[in-house]
């Protein structure tokens, strides 16, 4: 099994000497490693009670750091930085500025749900990345990363029309994120539809692209799940004393 250990000592604090000699002996080099001293001000008590607090978070607490998610995950095998047991680590013991220096990975996380089934404590470690990413948004650390805009994208569609449209989601989110729509990947996988599906389902994805059907009714739903999220939004924010009106 590969070891997943991150050290909380920063190559920055590791002091060596090129050339010392110490009562005769040469200790020059890594035998004269030492670190330096760092005090620790920051923590934030309330850490793992936020993350706790929003959806995914729930099961943060049983986490007995196994290391089984990071070892099953998906992103750590392409990117040892990616670090899910650590993360979770970081967020128990409330070291926030820990957390911040890898505020820009850990949105990576590609919801293939290894970690979720490696878990022996279902602490649900996929849900736990989806908090923090959610929690550095909430907080004005990092801005929204692609994967909740393709979130915001796919759900507005469901929203508007109780339906989802593959094509129209994908112009959507590269719009959105400044991406070409022609991208190598897509025109092949456009191909192989084309080459593969009957011509009557063909023809039904083409009109459906067009003319934009709604899920008959859908009104009504539409309504409920609007003040659901609504009211899931304001409880996010206010489990993060944050204003209700979206300022930090
Ligand atoms: S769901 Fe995310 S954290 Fe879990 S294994 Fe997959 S990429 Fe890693
Ligand atoms: S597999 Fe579960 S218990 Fe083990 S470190 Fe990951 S989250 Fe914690």
């Amino acid at each position: 099994m590969p070891i997943h250990e991150k050290s909380l000592i920063r190559p920055e604090n590791l002091v060596t000497h090129d050339h010392l000699e110490l009562d005769g002996v040469d200790v020059s080099g890594h035998w004269s490693t030492f670190i330096e001293s760092r005090v620790v001000t920051d923590y934030n008590e309330v850490l793992e009670d936020e993350i706790a607090a929003l959806p995914g978070g729930e099961f943060i607490h049983r986490c007995w750091q196994c290391g089984s998610c990071t070892n099953a995950c998906t992103v750590n095998a392409i990117n040892p930085d990616f670090n899910p047991r650590y993360w979770i680590y970081l967020i128990r013991m409330g070291l926030e500025e820990e957390l911040l220096r890898d505020k820009d990975i850990i949105w990576q996380c590609v919801s293939c749900f290894k970690c979720v089934y490696a878990c022996p404590r279902d602490v649900n470690p996929e849900g736990v990345m989806k908090a923090t990413a959610h929690w550095l948004e909430l907080k004005g650390h990092t801005e929204p990363k692609p994967s909740a805009v393709f979130d915001e994208v796919f759900a507005d569609q469901v929203f508007a029309t109780g339906k989802i449209e593959e094509g129209r989601v994908l112009k959507q989110f590269f719009r959105r994120t400044g991406q070409p729509l022609f991208q190598t990947w897509l025109v092949a996988l456009v191909r192989g539809l084309v080459s593969r599906l009957p011509a009557r389902m063909l023809m039904r994805l083409g009109l459906a692209t067009l003319f934009h059907p709604r899920t008959s009714g859908w009104g009504r739903a539409r309504a409920a799940i609007g003040e659901y999220v609504e009211e899931r939004e304001a409880a996010d924010r206010a489990a993060l004393g944050l204003e209700a009106d979206g300022a930090n």
